[in-house]
């Protein structure tokens, strides 16, 4: 067993193995190296012990035998890698004593690292911060997912309008990833079925390489780590020679491109299943080729599958990887000689599968003809796992034939076969032996609503995990200003470690001293913030303003439009001077829209057109400001959470499952104002009534109002700040040179329904938002709740959260420290 204990080196011995890689590896020469090659060097002397901290971890792991937990997931929004490994490493201070003046700062050569977006939102945010607690906590554990060519969309503001940019991260390499040439699995497609009892032959028509490409997670407070494996598609080396041979260079080029797609884009989509056959291939590429590696690595280790279900847990993100549980029923009876009851028995002990939505239109289903056409075998092994389902279910309520219709897992399409779908989270549910939402409401509404036929059936299958954040990277790394106050404050730096020791800062929100501490690192984020957005923006911000902030996918759900109505409300306000007892604010959004998603794009052109008039008001410019910062992604996020005061959370109460932005903002010190959504009720519990502003209808009234038949148009008549809100809005008031701009705005809150209820919450945000003023402009009291906010978020940190999937849903409670 090698030895763990590396001495960490003090600046003077870093600056020495920096100037050798700069040398040896980077090939430049210390004394004229800019900050890219100081990037690469630094990031090769930390890959160093990330590759030692990684084989020291694989030993043990097999030498013990150890039980895995696999997280399989579609999306894996990591940020940049630099910071949080120069953290894990300890290697932080010594870093920042090396890169000083006249040479570019450490924060500067850091920027040179391009985020890995590989991800859309919070979805994929939430398996990177679960990658960094599973291995804080030394849990024997990776992550699969796809090595997307392109992440995440790049987004600039054009005229007030979004414009996409591919984000070719990689295009000049990472210096994170290990490539392992040695490492490929075959992924087949189409083709036909040749029949034997339980099992079959596959005759695939085609088949791709999945290579194999690890990102080193590293734990913090242990020389663990975790491993993220991302599958990149390549196509059969042998077969394009001859096209090539032949001087076809364009069908040698196609051969290579149909193949090779499959690893080429996310799919910016958050929401919707995008009905694309080539997004059910990236599915079934990364799974499949997971999965062949995870058998592959039991069987060396064990020799037999016997044991499968007792060394390993598999756990979907989202119904993205439900194939999966078709795909190892394949692997192990078809490739292994499994019987079909042994395979299946494994099978539901071995996934559990987190649901994110209880939006119906979001839940995934897949034409059967689709599956039949790309997985054949896998549509046969559907229908038989569908089979014994419901022979199941009629045993225990015979004679419900509605029931059977709704539980199974192929929708009928009225009965027409061109109709039929496979509904992937019934799949999910039938193939696991845990189910989860992640926020108690969530969870509850999930039992209650889309599965609740399944509830009924097996109960003991579903529970709640509520969501967490890392405190590593959105509080020790993100906030150093607050962060250094805490270490003080409690006594040492543990809280990262433990974030339950932040309840011992309840006592020091009376502290006055403290107050202004604490007071003093925020306004310090700010002015970071600030800086920031007039590089970026070209917009100058009062730091001493109330910085209001909603920063998230812009969705109509989330209801960026109800802010935008309160901030006309108060520009209104200002004008007709009825304002009274306001703080100046500086109201801040960031978000990006799906590319085919017109109506959240309306609403970023419309944050713009708001923004061009009041910024430029002078009446109102020192009361109010707006402003729009792009391309919303993690790094972004890291800079704007610690200068926020105040956290939006507005969506309507019912649809935000969770939320971890939500989390994010208090732990850096904001206020939320929020609905009864997601974990905002949660974040109420631990941090008390009195410290959050929350307002609207809960999940209960909105179904009421929408049972009574929601009137939008008697909200409007009937309220006149809210008419003139809306009307400005339609009149073309921010739009001058285009003045039916925003009709379809309008219409779409007055005339097509409202569907998110922004008119039925309008009058107690705007009321909330007053309240949320007058706290403001006593500072004292302020304080004293944004630290109690921070001192009640240790149940957030995504530490707890994976320590409860560990016992509770993976078997893994043994392996906690
Ligand atoms: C946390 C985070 C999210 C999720 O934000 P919500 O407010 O929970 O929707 C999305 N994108 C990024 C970059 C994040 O860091």
């Amino acid at each position: 067993m090698p030895d763990f204990a590396q001495p960490q080196p003090g600046s003077e011995q870093l600056r020495s193995r920096i100037d050798r890689k700069l040398l040896c590896s980077v090939a430049s020469e210390p004394s004229v190296a800019g900050k890219m090659e100081l990037y690469l060097a630094l990031s090769q002397v930390a890959r160093e012990q990330l590759a030692t901290r990684w084989v020291n971890t694989q030993h043990a792991d097999r030498e013990s035998k150890a039980r895995r937990v696999y997280y399989l997931s579609m999306e894996f929004l990591i940020g940049r890698a630099m910071n949080n490994a120069l953290s894990a490493l300890d290697l932080r201070d010594s870093a920042a004593a090396v890169f000083t003046a006249p040479g570019p700062s450490l924060g500067e050569v850091m920027e040179c690292e391009p985020d890995a977006a590989l991800g859309n939102g919070g979805l994929g945010r939430l398996a990177a911060c679960f990658l960094d607690s599973m291995a804080t906590l030394g849990l024997p554990s990776w992550g699969y997912g796809v090595r997307y060519e392109y992440g995440m969309f790049a987004q600039s503001i054009l005229n007030g309008q979004q414009v996409e940019k591919p984000e070719a991260w990689l295009q000049d390499r990472s210096p994170w990833e290990f490539p392992r040439p040695g490492k490929h699995h075959t992924v087949r497609f189409g083709g036909t079925c040749e029949h034997h009892d339980e099992w079959a032959e596959w005759h695939a028509a085609d088949s791709v390489e999945a290579k194999a490409f690890d990102y080193v997670i590293p734990g913090h407070g242990t020389e663990r780590v975790s491993t993220l494996r991302l599958w990149k598609a390549a196509a059969p080396a042998e077969i394009d020679l001859g096209a090539f041979n032949t001087g076809d260079y364009q069908r040698a080029a196609e051969f290579k491109n149909r193949f090779e797609n499959i690893s080429w884009v996310l799919y910016p989509n958050d929401s919707t299943a995008a009905g694309r056959e080539l997004r059910l291939r990236q599915e079934y590429f990364f799974v499949s080729a997971s999965l062949q590696d995870i058998l592959e690595r039991h069987l060396i280790e064990h020799g037999t599958f016997t044991n499968l279900a007792e060394k390993i847990a598999i756990h979907l993100n989202d119904t993205h990887p439900a194939i999966g549980v078709a795909e190892l029923m394949r692997l192990l009876i078809d490739d292994h000689g499994m019987s079909w009851a042994a395979a299946w028995d494994q099978c539901r002990r071995i996934f559990s599968y987190t649901n994110h939505t209880l939006m119906p239109e979001a839940l995934e289903t897949w034409k059967v003809s689709l599956i039949n056409r790309v997985l054949p075998r896998h549509l046969l092994i559907i229908y038989r796992i569908n089979q014994e389902f419901l022979d199941e279910v009629v045993r225990l309520y015979p004679g419900d034939i509605e029931l059977m219709r709704r539980v199974s897992l192929i929708d009928d399409g009225g009965g027409h076969d061109r109709d039929k779908r496979v509904r992937m989270a019934h799949l999910c549910i039938v193939g696991s032996h845990r189910v989860n939402g992640v926020s108690q409401l969530h969870s509850d509404l999930m039992v209650q609503t889309i599965f609740a036929d399944f509830a009924r059936l097996y109960p003991e299958r579903f529970h709640n995990k509520t969501n967490g954040v890392t405190p590593r990277r959105w509080l020790a790394q993100a906030n150093p200003a607050l962060s250094t106050l805490l270490d003080e404050r409690l006594g040492g730096k543990d809280w990262r470690l433990n974030l339950d020791r932040l309840q011992d800062l309840r006592a020091s929100a009376d502290d006055a001293g403290f107050r202004n501490a604490f007071a003093t690192a925020k306004r310090d984020n700010k002015l970071r913030l600030a800086n920031y957005v007039a590089r970026e923006v070209g917009i100058v911000l009062n730091p001493d303003s109330l910085f209001d902030v909603q920063v998230k996918r812009i969705h109509e759900y989330k209801r960026q439009l109800l802010n935008v109505l309160h901030v006309i409300t108060r520009y209104n306000a200002l004008l007709d001077g009825s304002a009274v007892g306001l703080a100046p604010r500086s109201v801040l959004f960031a978000g990006k829209a799906a590319s085919s998603y017109h109506m959240a794009k309306q609403v970023i052109r419309l944050i713009h057109d708001v923004a061009a008039v009041v910024n430029n008001d002078p009446r109102t410019r020192d009361m109010l400001q707006v402003v729009f910062i792009p391309n919303y992604g993690v790094s972004v996020a890291e800079l704007i959470m610690p200068a926020a005061n105040l956290s939006e959370q507005i969506s309507t109460a019912g649809t935000e499952a969770s939320g971890t932005g939500n989390m994010k903002l208090s732990l850096n010190g904001a206020l939320t104002i929020g609905t009864e959504d997601g974990a905002n009720i949660e974040i109420r519990d631990n941090v008390g009534a009195e410290n959050i502003f929350i307002f609207g209808n809960n999940t209960a009234q909105v179904n009421a109002i929408r049972e009574a038949g929601h009137r939008p148009m008697d909200f409007y008549r009937d309220d006149p700040a809210l008419k003139e809100a809306l009307d400005r809005i339609d009149s073309g008031f921010f739009s001058p040179s285009d003045r039916p701009r925003y009709h379809d705005i309008f219409n779409s809150l007055l005339h097509y329904g409202d569907h998110y209820l922004l008119l039925a919450d309008y009058a107690d945000y705007v009321a909330t938002q007053k309240r949320v003023d007058a706290l403001y402009l006593s500072p004292d009291e302020w304080q004293r709740k944004a630290i109690i906010n921070v001192a009640g978020m240790g149940p957030f940190s995504a530490d707890r959260t994976i320590s409860d999937y560990a016992n509770d849903t993976w078997n893994l409670g043994t392996y906690l420290k």
